[in-house]
């Protein structure tokens, strides 16, 4: 069983923050830094606000690697609205979107980008289950694309991109949603990165998104004021009232990244704790059956099932019992999934191979 009265968490989202996050969080709720009220109770104008705000900013441009030149914002309506503000704002008449489908979060983006324009399907491995990305050179489009919107972890099926596509003068968008502060990434590849909070960087209720400033300069005026992301760039994203308390622990979480030792460490850990997973896998590939071809496989959502559906409701049954929680695989697909997240423990990824090699002990 977990230490303490935590879960082994393996939520896929919203997900695990660290323990030290959320004791700081606790320490300071009632009266934050002298203030004598919480911060859900003072002004977003405030002074002790703004800094907090600027604060998850800076950070988030530290630890991400983000050059002058873009943006960073802090909206709301989770990855779920940017599948419409993209499109809005990028998708102009005469010109078609490409969308490459690796899962449902790409196909709901794309659904929403035919509303309002448009699209062509740049790549997509929905016939093979999504058990892959395509290679970049079964990826089309062409010079006179509004842009490639492209899903950099498919929370779902399991499958992470490895390289991104070189787009030249086509903007490439990506919905980074599961995988953001994980890994490196070099942000000048993309025109717009967007992601929601709840999975890598807190909470439930903000939503990041990072975008180069003269595309911001060049989008419509003639759409709401509110979906145009020159409003929330312009007011430093204090347009209206933003998600303080989502703002606030992201931004502890950011500050934990970067005494983790930043991304590059992040990343290290998170290749070991899958290792720990898909070595299960791989070495009883008859009784766990991973969906992920090997060279997709995400480090952060792993996905796999058992022979039968029997073991498998046995599988979670157990688990449960054992203080594992959210195995359950995403409700369109089924089978088992653990979703390893920054904040998730080593030690949780080593009692889940120990539990997955007891349980083939008992019942393989
Ligand atoms: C979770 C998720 C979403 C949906 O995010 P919301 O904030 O709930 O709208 C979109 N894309 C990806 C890749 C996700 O993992």
């Amino acid at each position: 069983m977990p230490k303490a009265n935590r879960a082994y968490n393996f939520n896929a989202g919203p997900s695990a923050l660290p323990l030290e996050v959320l004791e700081q969080a606790r320490e300071e709720l009632v009266d934050f830094r002298g203030t004598g009220m919480s911060i859900l109770e003072m002004s977003h104008r405030s002074k002790v606000y703004e800094e907090v705000h600027n604060e998850a900013a800076s950070l988030l441009r530290e630890l991400l690697g983000v050059p002058d030149g873009y943006h960073i914002l802090f909206l709301q309506g989770g990855a779920s609205l940017q599948f419409s503000m993209v499109p809005m704002n990028f998708l102009s008449r005469g010109r078609a979107a490409g969308y490459v489908l690796t899962g449902n979060w790409a196909e709901k983006a794309w659904k929403e980008a035919q509303v309002l324009g448009e699209t062509f399907v740049a790549a997509s491995t929905k016939e093979e289950h999504y058990r892959r990305i395509p290679s970049l050179e079964e990826i089309r489009f062409g010079p006179d694309a509004a842009y490639l919107h492209i899903t950099s972890n498919n929370t779902i099926f399991g499958t992470q991109w490895k390289e991104f596509p070189d787009t030249g003068e086509v903007p490439l968008i990506a919905d980074m949603s599961s995988d953001i502060l994980s890994r490196p990434v070099d942000v000048n590849q993309f025109a717009l990165i967007y992601a929601g909070a709840q999975k890598n960087l807190g909470p439930a209720g903000v939503t990041v998104v990072i975008v180069r400033e003269d595309l911001v300069e060049r989008g419509p005026k003639d759409i709401p004021t509110m979906l145009q992301y020159r409003t929330h760039a312009k007011n430093n994203s204090l347009y209206n009232t933003p998600p303080v308390f989502a703002i606030y622990m992201m931004g502890l979480v950011l500050r934990w990244a970067k005494e983790q030792g930043g991304v590059a460490e992040l990343e290290r850990r998170n290749r070991e704790k899958a290792q720990l997973i898909y070595e299960v896998i791989d070495r009883h590939p008859d009784f766990y059956l991973g969906h992920a071809e090997p060279g997709s496989r995400s480090a952060m959502n792993i996905t796999f099932r058992l022979p039968t559906p029997e073991l498998e409701q046995q599988f979670l049954e157990e688990a449960k019992r054992e203080g594992f929680v959210g195995l359950n695989g995403h409700r369109s697909v089924g089978g088992c999934r653990a979703s390893l997240y920054n904040a998730v423990p080593l030690e949780s990824c080593r009692a889940l191979r120990e539990y997955m090699l007891e349980f083939l002990r008992k019942r393989g």
